[in-house]
């Protein structure tokens, strides 16, 4: 008879995971995946090194790092099950790592190195992995002892306990779907509202002209948006695409930008702006063009001096007013997006299944025996291996939570 102890719902970075520590515990485990190859995200992530965790993940407040409706759900998981444990893990199978930016560990050599181990890891708890294996519907009977009956298109499974770790909705194209945001709805939990996070934000086509040739160029900046409340701020790189603005820093801030409101750039972070060009304009015959080259990329110098003709000519001819107008431009650049690139070119799902109808010590929702791990969650990090980090300690905490174990009172969360 097809009858688990546990039946994992999506093998991805949380669902691997998750399988490995319960089977090793001692739970018969399956893990159901509907695309044929497994892990595709992992294989894909950190450029193909996988970025697999964050060694500044602050232990005392790891939630700052997070993004979701309840801020402090993801502490109890992620202080259990830190950044070290997983280092230690990569450790224990010989992958070689490095440092990149940041805190921010990628593999030395390929993302198939994690994936080599979170496959090992299952295979010494004695998982079974179905891919390309389709669940059509699931049923919880109580009658007897409670358990799960799934229809899948390899046959029928029955399990005590059923874990969705189906991911978010992002990059549809290698296996992503909505099926455990509709699995959590059948059972009356509660979702938050899903928008794609970590994405290229996009601009229209007119007022976006001037800046479309700029695309390809990469600097370090400021960015940052909200209002006085609600204000984000991030110093990381920004890359001009031909449709709007890409790089680290615009990832970052897109996962707190809200539509219709503007974000702000100062593109000479390092820079005293208004005194250096005041500077120049006292000491300098060269076209302003050339002295705004040496303090800022010359292509972003370029495009701002050929949209003001009081700005094309020597620094000394610049009137003050024009100068300062042009700093400000520079160091506080206001401009609102159109749009995001969306769910193709999103790195997150923001929101998913409500955290009110978890619970954050062991994954389980209000539905007895049914889990949720991973970014299906409402829990989305930021960009730099916090959210594989919620991955790993997600499905750490429910694994540990099917295995029976003991919550020791020390890691319970304050909050
Ligand atoms: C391009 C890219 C790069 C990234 N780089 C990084 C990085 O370097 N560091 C980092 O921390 N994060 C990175 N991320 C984010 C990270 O990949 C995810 O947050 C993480 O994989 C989430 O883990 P998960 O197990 O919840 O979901 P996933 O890893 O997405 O796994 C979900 C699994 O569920 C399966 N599934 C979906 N629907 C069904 C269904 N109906 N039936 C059966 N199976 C189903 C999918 O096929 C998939 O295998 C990146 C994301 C992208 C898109």
């Amino acid at each position: 008879m097809n009858t688990w102890d546990v039946v994992i719902v999506g093998a991805g970075a949380a669902g691997l995971f998750c399988a490995g520590v319960a089977g090793q515990r001692g739970l018969k485990v399956l893990l159901i995946d509907h695309s044929e190859k497994i892990a595709e995200k992992i294989r894909i992530s950190g450029g193909g090194r996988c970025n697999f965790t964050n060694r500044l993940l602050d232990a005392s407040a790891p939630q700052k790092h997070f993004i979701s409706q309840n801020p402090h759900f993801c502490r109890s998981a992620l202080s259990r099950y830190t950044p070290q444990d997983f280092i230690d893990l990569v450790q224990k199978h010989g992958i070689a790592f490095h440092e990149k930016h940041k805190g921010q560990l990628f593999c030395d050599h390929s993302a198939e190195d994690i994936i080599r181990m979170l496959l090992a890891e299952c295979q010494a708890g004695g998982v079974e992995i179905r891919s390309g294996c389709s669940v059509r519907n699931v049923r919880h009977h109580t009658e007897g002892s409670p358990h799960y009956s799934l229809d899948t298109d390899q046959g029928p499974v029955l399990t005590t306990s059923l874990v969705v770790a189906t991911g978010g909705l992002s990059i549809p194209k290698i296996g992503a779907s909505d099926w455990g945001y509709r699995l959590a709805s059948q059972f009356g939990l509660r979702l938050v509202e899903r928008r794609p996070g970590l994405v290229p934000l996009t601009f229209d086509g007119a007022a976006w002209a001037p800046y479309a040739e700029l695309a390809g160029l990469a600097l370090p900046v400021g960015i940052e948006t909200g209002d006085k409340k609600t204000r984000m701020h991030f110093d990381e790189d920004l890359l001009f695409t031909h449709r709007g603005l890409s790089g680290p820093g615009v990832l970052q801030i897109s996962s707190y930008w809200q539509e219709g409101t503007p974000i702000r750039l100062n593109l000479a972070p390092t820079l005293n702006l208004p005194e250096r060009l005041q500077e120049a304009k006292l000491r300098s015959k060269k076209l302003l063009g050339n002295e705004l080259a040496s303090l800022v990329p010359s292509r972003l110098a370029d495009a701002w001096v050929s949209q003001d003709p009081a700005l094309q000519r020597t620094a000394a001819e610049v009137p003050d007013k024009a100068l300062s107008k042009l700093a400000e431009a520079l160091s506080n650049w206001c401009l609102t997006p159109t749009g995001s690139e969306g769910y193709k070119k999103a790195e997150v799902t923001l929101g998913g299944v409500d955290t009110r109808d978890l619970s954050s010590q062991t994954m389980a929702s209000k539905q007895p025996g049914l889990y949720f791990i991973g970014e299906v969650v409402d829990v989305t990090g930021w960009l730099g291996g916090y959210n594989f980090q919620w991955a790993w300690a997600s499905g750490h905490a429910c694994a540990m939570a099917l295995c029976g174990a003991e919550i020791a009172p020390a890691h319970l969360p304050n909050g």
